[in-house]
Order: C-alpha cells, then sequence, then structure tokens
C-alpha cells in the first residue's frame, strides 16, 4: 500500500563490475550452440532418411542397415545428451558431467558417420555410393560448425571420424581410391578450420550479448541509484519533500489520513553547545526512532516518514482514527524524548521534540493540512515544547 521509509541502501551501491565473466561469455555461446543443434533437428533427419535410400540401393544392403540403425541410435542420443546440456546451462548448474556426456556422444557420431563410408561392394550403384559419401561429408561438416563453440567435442568427433575411416581402410586395402582417402582427409582439416573461425564469430556475439546485458544491469542500478538520491534525505535515509509532493500527487487512499509535523526542540542549542557533529547524530537518531515507532503502528496503517529540512520532519500515517493517531503521535514524542539515552559521552544533553497533529481531509491540499500541522506544532512549542498539540 504506502512505502516503508525504512533507509535501504541497496540501490546506493554504485557502479563497481567492470570485466566482462568470461564464464558468462562461454555459456551464452554454448547455449546458441545448443539453440542452433536442436532447430537443425529437421535437417538431421533428412540427411538420415537420405542415408536411408542410398543403403537400400546398395548390394550388401543388410549389413549396411545395421550401420545405418547404429547411425539413427547415436543421434537420438547425442539430441538427448545436447538437450541435457542445454538445460543445466541454462540453470547455471555445474555442466562437467553432462559436457563429458556430449563429448562420448560426438565420437559416436564421429565413428557411426564414418562407419557409413564402409567399402561398398564392386558392382554398387555409383549414384547409391556417391549419395551416401555426399551426406556423410555433408553431415561431419555441419555438425563441425554447429560445435563450434564447443572444441573440444567437435575435435573429438572429427577425431574419432578420421580414425574410423583409417580403421576402415586397414582392414579393406585396396578396396578404397587413394585420391578418395586424400580427399577426405583435406575435407576434415577444411572443415576444421572453418568451423574455428565460425566459433571466434560465435565467441564475440556472445561477448557483445553478455557486455550489453551486463550494461542494461549496470544502467538499472544507476537509475535505482539515481531514484535513491533524488527521493531520499541523504543524512537520515528518511525520504525528503521532493518526494512529498511527488507522492501526494497520485493520493488514491481513502483511509483516514494524518500529518504529523515533528520539530525538535532547541536544536540549535545542541549544536552551539555538542558542535555540529552530535547535532547531525541527533537527527539520525530522530529518524531511527521514527522507524522503529513505524514499525509498531497496527499492521493495516501505512505510514510514510520524511525530513523537510533542519530539524523537521513530517509523518503521514493512513489508516488510524483519529484518537489512535494522537496516542501514536504521544508515543512517537515519547519515544524522541528518549533518544538522549543513547548519547552516554554527552550526559546532559536534551533531545525532545514538539508534535503538531491534524487529520488530512479528503480533497485537500496539502499544503492546506500542512499549516494546520505546523500551527499546531507551533501551539506546542509556545506552551512548554515536548508535547503534542492536535488542530481542530
Ligand atoms: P525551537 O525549539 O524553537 O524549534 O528551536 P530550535 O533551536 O530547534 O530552532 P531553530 O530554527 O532556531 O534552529 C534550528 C537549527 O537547526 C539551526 C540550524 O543550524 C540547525 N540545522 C539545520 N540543518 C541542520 C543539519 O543538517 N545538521 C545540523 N547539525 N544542524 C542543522
Ligand atoms: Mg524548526
Ligand atoms: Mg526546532
Amino acid at each position: 500500500m504506502f512505502t516503508d521509509s525504512r533507509f535501504d541502501d541497496t540501490a546506493s551501491q554504485g557502479l563497481t563490475r567492470l570485466a566482462v565473466d568470461p564464464f558468462e561469455i562461454e555459456r551464452e555461446a554454448v547455449i546458441a550452440m545448443l539453440e542452433r543443434e536442436r532447430r537443425s533437428v529437421l535437417a538431421s533427419m533428412i540427411g538420415l532418411a537420405m542415408l536411408a535410400a542410398g543403403v537400400a540401393m546398395l548390394p550388401n544392403a543388410a549389413a549396411m542397415t545395421v550401420l545405418l540403425l547404429l547411425r539413427a541410435a547415436s543421434f537420438v542420443y547425442t539430441h538427448k545428451a545436447v538437450g541435457e546440456l542445454e538445460r543445466v546451462m541454462r540453470a547455471r548448474k555445474p555442466a562437467q558431467s553432462a559436457r563429458r556426456v556430449v563429448l562420448f556422444a560426438m565420437c559416436l557420431t564421429g565413428i557411426t558417420l564414418a562407419l557409413m563410408l564402409w567399402p561398398p561392394p564392386p558392382d554398387s550403384s555409383v549414384v547409391a555410393v556417391n549419395l551416401v559419401r555426399g551426406v556423410v561429408v555433408i553431415v561431419v561438416t555441419l555438425i563441425a560448425v554447429t560445435l563450434a563453440a564447443l572444441p573440444v567435442a567437435r575435435d573429438a568427433m572429427l577425431a574419432s571420424f578420421w580414425l574410423t575411416v583409417l580403421g576402415m581402410i586397414i582392414l579393406h586395402p585396396g578396396v578404397q581410391h587413394p585420391a578418395l582417402v586424400v580427399m577426405l582427409a583435406l575435407i576434415v582439416i577444411g572443415i576444421r578450420i572453418y568451423s574455428a573461425s565460425t566459433g571466434e564469430h560465435i565467441q564475440s556475439a556472445a561477448k557483445v550479448l553478455v557486455e550489453n546485458r551486463q550494461l542494461s544491469e549496470d544502467l538499472a542500478d544507476a537509475l535505482a541509484h539515481a531514484e535513491f538520491l533524488s527521493w531520499r534525505d541523504p543524512l537520515t535515509g528518511l525520504f525528503n519533500r521532493r518526494k512529498l509532493f511527488e507522492e501526494t500527487r497520485i493520493e488514491r487512499s481513502t483511509q483516514p489520513r494524518h500529518l504529523m509535523t515533528i520539530d525538535l526542540d532547541r536544536f540549535k542549542a545542541i549544536n552551539d553547545t555538542y558542535g555540529h557533529g552530535v547535532g547531525d547524530h541527533v537527527l539520525i537518531a530522530t529518524a531511527d526512532a521514527i522507524r522503529e515507532w513505524g514499525g509498531t503502528l497496527p499492521a493495516a496503517a501505512g505510514h510514510q516518514a520524511f525530513r523537510l529540512g533542519g530539524e523537521e520532519f513530517l509523518v503521514i500515517t493512513r489508516g488510524l482514527d483519529d484518537g489512535a493517531a494522537a496516542d501514536a503521535a504521544e508515543r512517537l514524542r515519547s519515544a524522541i524524548a528518549q533518544i538522549a539515552r543513547g548519547f552516554s559521552e554527552h550526559p546532559d544533553i536534551r533531545i525532545s521534540a514538539s508534535i503538531g497533529l491534524t487529520g488530512w481531509r479528503f480533497g485537500e491540499g496539502l499544503d492546506d493540512a500542512l499549516l494546520r500541522a505546523d500551527a499546531a506544532c507551533y501551539e506546542a512549542k509556545n506552551t512548554g515544547r515536548n508535547r503534542v498539540r492536535r488542530a481542530a
């Protein structure tokens, strides 16, 4: 309903963050990569379907179907592993084991893709063989580029792919044309180089994203800080006069309202006798007493406390009837009269306040109500100070 005037300096913390956390950049890059992987599932399935079409045309289709099923299983496993890594990274949880699973999945991907290049029997259809080889090279390329932000997993995939191809060549020497083997090696190297440069792009894009986000957070902090400074009295942390007029412009409450003008008694003498520093401490102690007193008001009642300037304060209460407001004002007076106990090094210091209380009628301007409260406070001064006077 109303804001408590409790001093809150969370907003007053300055702009201290400068460096961008490298972990955040990596996290952004990996999340962007995992998103791309998720979005490319349809393309991967089309690749699998094309592989299946090529396999169906091969004379050793039965044996190749087993390899194709292995490839499909590896695809499903990788998809799950990547989904888990994305979940963990988004939740900012430790991602070590999810990363290991992705690494393992990428090794399987490299191996199962290379197995699709199993040397075809001599009577194979050229179309089928080219279809399978073309799809495998394209898929390896796309995966390597997609994995640019996870270079270890990418290199593991490429190494597994290439080592499996080598293993097959050793098992079936002479079946693969040497030119084809060299070409495949060059393709793998080319893919690796291209993927690395894509990785740099992804990293710099992620850095910009993280920097922008951090800048927005810093700006939000700065705005909160500026708002704090513009609405609060820096000495006491209470609201200032500017906030008073800001608040009352948008008054929509239908609850009874009261104003209490609080003016410390003979404050100038405190300054003159004990020094300005002690005077400041008295002002701070008064604000603390007002805050503490506000905490004792009925839960349904709202209040706002302002330092209007010098040793003058204003409290607006809402939800108290006339009797309860008068009791509350009296308790506040008594609380301020006890502040001196906290100044043990100045046992003779006398601290008290005169309080003017008035109801703030609906439709009535704040200035008119303030005039009445001030007049009541003046009367309290004239009738001996350290007392509450209520305006009619
Ligand atoms: P009365 O009982 O009639 O209210 O007397 P008073 O001395 O409290 O009132 P007066 O208006 O004569 O003096 C108020 C003093 O408050 C004068 C000024 O130096 C002092 N003052 C104003 N702002 C500050 C402040 O921020 N810190 C300190 N220490 N003193 C302040
Ligand atoms: Mg005064
Ligand atoms: Mg005074």
